[in-house]
């Protein structure tokens, strides 16, 4: 479920809270906590499966909480494409041509008078080619057409090019200058049809079109511009849709 500017209002700027969990979004983030075992774990793609399972019966133990099932979904069908997901994973061929520099790595980066923050699944880098690829792993259906103007791609990459990045990374404290001058690329990966997705290089260019993302988003939060989503494909989880949002409609025949 794609977020409503007023949701994000609601959350994040008066901090409501009442963030809701589907399951999909849960099995993503238990999934995502078993590759990363995987990675940091020789590869042992058993002890990856455990962990899944695990966590999976029991996500509160990482601090997740299902709030509603999507439809056609249970807790034994979403194992099953866990696991199955974790199977195909182990058996992709290209994993073995990169040598890994982390998982799940937070960043916080100034981007002109801001900070970027976010996480990249993964991050390693070519040698060969002198390339450092950022892959995100993308557990639902979507895959979006324009990868290559993706700004969550340019983020990413976009942070990998500040020395702040570098300074916590286990062995790579010296990142910043080890990698000066390669060439930023990005990969989705995604896991239900095991397929990766090349979302392109990333330059200057991008990193202007993320900075001007950035500067508008800034804007929109100033002038106080969070438009109600109309579409009908968010209201129907949100918790704000009684009392605090109002955007629950009286139905407009029974007041003829
Ligand atoms: S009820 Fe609908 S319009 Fe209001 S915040 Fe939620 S998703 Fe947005």
């Amino acid at each position: 479920m794609k977020k409503c500017t007023r949701q994000f209002y609601y959350s994040k700027v008066l901090k409501l809270g009442g963030d809701q969990s589907g399951s999909l979004t849960v099995l993503g983030s238990v999934w995502h906590f078993a590759v990363e075992v995987y990675e940091n774990y020789d590869h042992d793609i058993e002890l990856a499966k455990r962990t899944f399972v695990q966590y999976w019966e029991n996500p509160d133990a990482l601090g997740l909480h299902i709030d509603y099932w999507h439809r056609g979904t249970s807790r034994n069908s979403l194992r099953k494409r866990g696991l199955a997901m974790l199977d195909r994973y182990h058996e992709l061929a290209p994993w073995r041509e990169g040598r890994l520099i982390g998982t799940e790595i937070e960043f916080h980066v100034p981007i002109g008078d801001n900070t970027l923050k976010g996480y990249i699944d993964k991050l390693w880098y070519r040698p060969g080619a002198k390339r450092v690829e950022v892959i995100d792993f993308k557990t639902g259906s979507y895959v979006p057409q324009k990868l290559r103007y993706n700004v969550q791609f340019s983020a990413y990459c976009y942070a990998t090019e500040r020395p702040e990045f570098w300074v916590d990374i286990p062995g790579f404290e010296d990142g910043y200058e080890r990698f000066k001058g390669w060439q930023r690329a990005g990969w989705w990966y995604h896991a239900r049809n095991n397929k990766m997705y090349n979302a392109g290089k990333r330059g200057v260019d991008d990193y202007k079109r993320l900075s001007l993302a950035v500067l508008e988003l800034v804007r929109a939060v100033e002038l106080d511009v969070y438009p109600l989503d109309i579409s009908g494909e968010n209201c129907a989880f949100c918790p704000y849709v009684e009392e605090i949002c109002g955007s629950e409609m009286n139905d407009p025949l029974e007041e003829l």
